[in-house]
């Protein structure tokens, strides 16, 4: 049995240079402060309880090295750690925690209970603390671990608590928490018991399968991809080091599965769970052509490198990190998730873009013209469509490339039209046109989709716009909704990517008016229901998309601002062919 580290006050100078701040924000900080504390325990059996989504219970019990009796007081005060001694160790913290300050400031902010048995101790103790101070300790007879109670959350900071969402958002905080923690740490069983019912369950034999689950639902899960590299790629930290390895692990989404925002990128580094833009980003880069304009991939990305390469004291929560030598670390990460994604992903990308001759040369802003013509040719050879407000002439549709474009025939020349920006156009003007009055298609039997807490919170909190739009979704049991209705004219191929759609946009929040927020609604449905490039579609259907593409306000773009169509010039088409 390894001898339990002992708690000790830090020296002043150490404190000092504890990055100072709030710790504790919400019942979710609770949870990830007290998990963090039985895996630095060495605990292989968590098991985390909540009441109304933390707010008046979480309790977090652990079969950890426990704290010996002696010390239990030390270890609820402030910059009282067992994990680090001094300044110097700042440089290399191989533990979650080394600030010791989540104690104090959770027992600060609510009712603490604490009972714990050393490994190697006699008997338990118990502790209860009011406004941090000890109330009550006594010798108890409990298995060796510890089991931190915390009751009344911020029942004594009326401003904290006006910040607390609903429960149910609060616990689809501490779910997300608790299931990533879970695919980190996945030789550790991890349980969640939400309002006396389990909520999640990790084995704790190394097999992710239902953390996947958990933490992705059950359709994307199936199809996440392995990503796993061991490279020496590091550069030396110090002169005459040799180079740091690092490796990364993790699990990935293929090229067809992807949400409106990263919130489902989540990353772990040394096994702690960090908010960090640009590994976010090099994990977006790493699917760069592969994912459309504005699209994010879902993944679970575990870097691991020497502590000393890192730099864990820079935010009070410890989310936020610092990398000693950050470009080695993303590229690591942006080549493996590339390399999984290319090999793993099962089927090829449509064509690569090639500059071609019906180059767009401009982005159309609303009511500007749109240029069309030759990548490297003067403006004299360029064609100009009319302003936006204009309306299109009558076309006629010859065919379809590529599966992507309608070709037609117009008095001024051909057009190409990109399938899919007019079909969101179509949608978009008759989305939003209808909002607050929507047509409905009832589904015959109404479609259950699985939710995250997070998720499902959303689904709660943004009935109304979901309705206005068109939407009946039911919640059915804790993780799943019903849908019941649809916008008419979305088809109902994909339910769930739809209801993911709106879900996203709404939990990206903000606090948007209520105007500008329905119109991202309806941008996300629009980009998510609507015909995609690559469908091959009859003269019919093409027939039908024209006409409609011809009855909207501005047919010249998407609801983006890409533009829906390019049209090569009778004239310059004799110019090509010499006739000119
Ligand atoms: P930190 O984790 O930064 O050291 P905390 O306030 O979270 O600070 O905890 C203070 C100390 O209490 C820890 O250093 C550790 O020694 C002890 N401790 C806290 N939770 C546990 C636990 N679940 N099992 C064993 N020891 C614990
Ligand atoms: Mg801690």
């Amino acid at each position: 049995m390894p001898k339990i580290p002992s708690i000790h006050v830090l020296d002043e100078l150490t404190a000092s240079r504890i990055a100072a701040g709030e710790v504790i924000e919400r019942p979710a900080s609770v949870v990830k402060e007290l998990i963090e504390n039985s895996l630095d325990a060495g605990a292989t059996d968590i098991r985390i309880e909540t009441q109304a989504g933390g707010r008046r219970l979480i309790r977090v019990s652990d079969n950890g090295h426990g704290i010996p009796p002696e010390q239990v007081e030390a270890a609820f005060q402030r910059h009282a750690t067992s994990k680090i001694q001094a300044v110097a160790d700042l440089e290399r913290v191989s533990t979650l925690g080394f600030r010791g300050e989540a104690l104090t400031s959770i027992a600060a902010v609510c009712h603490v209970t604490l009972l714990t048995c050393a490994a190697g101790a006699e008997t338990g103790l118990k502790v209860r603390l009011d406004n941090g101070r000890v109330v009550s300790r006594e010798a108890v007879g409990v298995p060796r671990g510890t089991v931190v109670t915390a009751e009344n959350l911020f029942h004594a900071v009326p401003a904290r608590l006006k910040f607390l969402r609903t429960d149910t958002t609060e616990a689809g905080r501490i779910h997300d928490i608790v299931t990533r923690y879970a695919l980190a740490y996945p030789d550790r069983r991890i349980l969640l018991v939400r309002d006396g019912r389990t909520a999640f369950q990790s084995p704790g034999t190394g097999a992710i399968e239902d953390t996947l689950v958990a933490v992705f639902g059950l359709d994307v899960a199936r199809e996440m991809i392995t990503v796993r590299l061991d490279a020496p790629v590091g550069a030396p930290i110090r002169a005459r080091q040799p180079a740091w390895p690092v490796s990364v692990a993790g699990y990935v989404s293929p090229p067809h599965v992807h949400r409106a925002t990263r919130r489902q990128i989540t990353l772990f580094v040394n096994g702690r769970w960090v908010q960090d833009t640009s590994l976010a980003y090099a994990v977006v880069q790493a699917y760069h052509t592969l994912l459309p304009k504005g699209r994010f991939p879902l993944a679970v990305v575990l870097v691991t490198l020497p502590p000393e390469a890192v730099d864990v004291n820079v935010h009070p929560s410890k989310t936020e990190i610092r990398f000693r030598d950050s470009r080695p670390v993303f590229r690591a990460v942006e080549r493996s998730v590339r390399r999984a994604v290319v090999g793993g992903a099962p089927v090829a990308p449509m064509g690569t873009p090639e500059r071609s001759h019906w180059d767009v040369r401009r982005p159309p802003a609303s009511g500007d013209p749109l240029k069309v013509g030759p990548p490297d040719t003067g403006a004299e050879q360029t064609t100009y469509l009319d302003g936006e407000a204009a309306g299109l002439p009558v076309l006629r549709v010859v065919g379809q490339v590529a599966q992507t474009y309608i070709v037609a025939e117009g008095p001024d020349g051909l057009y190409l039209i990109d399938q899919h920006a007019a079909h969101e156009r179509v949608l978009y003007e008759r989305l939003m046109s209808r909002r607050g009055d929507p047509l409905l298609q009832r589904l015959l039997t109404p479609e259950a989709v699985a939710l995250q807490p997070t998720e499902m919170a959303a689904v709660e909190s943004h009935t109304a716009a979901f309705t206005a739009l068109g939407f009946e979704l039911e919640s059915f049991g804790p993780d799943t909704a019903l849908v019941r209705a649809l916008p008419d004219g979305l088809g109902t191929a994909d339910v769930p990517g739809l209801v993911a759609a709106v879900i996203d946009t709404a939990l990206e929040g903000g606090d948007f008016l209520e105007e500008a927020f329905e119109e991202r609604l309806v941008r996300a449905v629009c980009k998510q229901a609507t015909i995609k490039a690559g469908q091959t579609l009859s003269i019919e259907e093409m027939r039908a998309l024209v006409r409609q593409l011809e009855e909207t306000q501005s047919p010249r773009t998407c609801p983006h601002g890409r533009p829906t169509m390019v049209v090569l010039g009778g004239e310059r088409l004799a110019h090509e062919f010499g006739r000119a």
